[in-house]
């Protein structure tokens, strides 16, 4: 059976999975970290074997060497030779305009994810260097980019552009392109799954909570809004970024702190969101803790994260004109209860009838409304490296091929 590596390079870091499709089994997985820093961590697993090693590797193309060495090793390896890897998948972060779905690797996708550095400088280099790691260690086989912009490039031009100058738009690209789309795509489909219902009829809207978070409203399937925008600062309060604000307070705090504007957008990024309503922690459950103990900073934080969460929501009900599900994924959205439970506790004027009994679970798939509820919550566990597993094999043809095998 085809054996498929899902992969996801950071600028420091490469998390990897290698999946066996199509049963979809993880046969071993792996984190490196400190890649480039000095005594990297190697954090691998196979079943119930779990392995840790600390060394220093250099950069991305010695990672790939540890990896490949480590999924082949005489203990804990889970195969035996590189041939039998069929396809390797990439996480990409921006794909631009130029992608609206996955695609195989080549020459010319290269020079475009090139073109697209200026739109996420922080991530696409990294990913560029992973892909072109893997490429010269495993030359023969195909390559795959997933993007996370690429779901939303359904949205109608009437919820992508700013209301700024047109040609900024034409000359610069300045736009809503939305992120997270590999696991809104992921778990909306599941939701149609579990519903029995054809996802083309659906109006589902996904909340992707974890440390960076977005909304986004999946109409038939479709991506048509979602809250992050130009770039994954956009949208609800997240860990350390402040999510939508006045841009004018950009050159206002320049003056008064004294800032280069970087300096200003580095706060906004790092210093922001729940970490600085807080004062607590960047993590939810810190704060969840605090505010527990009558912590009023950390309550605060709490309710402005689901008010803001609550806005797009309604927001999107309007848009969708109805909702048939609200689905729940990533690190907040499958963990916490309580976040949950405010969002969904007064939302019986949307025809949601949240049931309380269901929400005490982390991390499983679970019905958050009655059986009657004419809207349904869900907690659906999202699985990007499984998206970037499927399309991998779709689009690489390794699934036609082993068709023809089969045969
Ligand atoms: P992610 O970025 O998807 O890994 O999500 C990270 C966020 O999930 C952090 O804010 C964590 O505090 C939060 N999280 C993880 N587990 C829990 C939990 N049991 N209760 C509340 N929040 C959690």
């Amino acid at each position: 059976m085809p054996i498929v590596l899902s992969v996801n390079s950071g600028s420091s870091s490469l998390k990897y999975q290698l999946i066996d499709m199509p049963s979809e089994h993880v046969m071993a997985k792996g984190v490196i970290e400190r890649i480039g820093l000095g005594d990297s961590i190697h954090t691998y697993s196979m079943n119930d074997i779990k392995v840790e090693v600390t060394e220093d590797i250099a950069n991305h193309e010695a990672a790939v060497g540890h990896l490949l060495k480590m999924v082949q090793h005489d203990k804990y390896g889970a195969i035996q030779s590189l041939d039998e890897i069929q396809a390797v998948g990439h996480r990409v972060v921006h794909g631009g305009e130029r992608f609206s779905n996955s695609v195989l690797m080549t020459d010319e996708v290269m020079n475009q994810l090139h073109a697209c550095i200026e739109l996420a400088p922080l991530h696409n280099p990294a990913n560029i260097t992973g892909i072109q790691a893997f490429q010269k260690l495993l030359p023969s086989v195909p390559h795959v980019a997933v993007f996370d912009t690429a779901f939303h490039q359904s949205m109608p031009k009437k919820t992508y552009l700013y209301s700024l100058p047109y040609e900024y738009y034409e000359k610069f690209g300045i736009r809503k392109y939305g992120f997270h789309g590999t696991s809104h795509r992921f778990v909306t489909k599941r939701a149609a799954q579990i519903m029995d219902r054809p996802l083309e009829e659906l109006k589902l809207i996904s909340c992707h909570l974890g440390n960076g978070s977005s909304i986004a409203a999946v109409h038939g399937g479709q991506s048509i809004d979602t809250s992050m925008g130009f770039t994954p600062l956009a949208g609800v309060t997240m860990g350390t970024r402040s999510g939508d604000v006045d841009s004018a307070i950009l050159p206002f705090l320049m003056d008064k702190l004294d800032l280069s504007e970087k300096e200003v957008l580095d706060i906004y990024n790092q210093k922001s969101g729940l970490l600085a309503l807080s004062g607590i922690s960047s993590d939810l459950r810190d704060i969840e803790e605090a505010a527990q103990q009558g912590n009023e900073r950390a309550n605060l934080a709490i309710d402005i994260f689901v008010e803001r969460i609550r806005n797009y929501i309604g927001s999107y009900a309007v848009q969708m004109n109805g909702v048939d599900a609200i689905i729940f994924t990533a690190g907040i959205g499958e963990n916490s209860q309580w976040i949950r439970s405010l969002i969904l506790e007064k939302l019986d004027w949307m025809g949601i009838h949240f049931d309380p009994q269901q929400n005490g679970v982390r991390g499983v798939e679970r019905e958050l409304t009655y059986a009657t509820s004419p809207v349904k919550a869900f907690i659906i566990p999202t699985n990007e490296e499984l998206m970037i597993a499927r399309d991998t094999m779709s689009i690489s043809g390794i699934e036609e091929g082993m068709e023809l095998c089969l045969r």
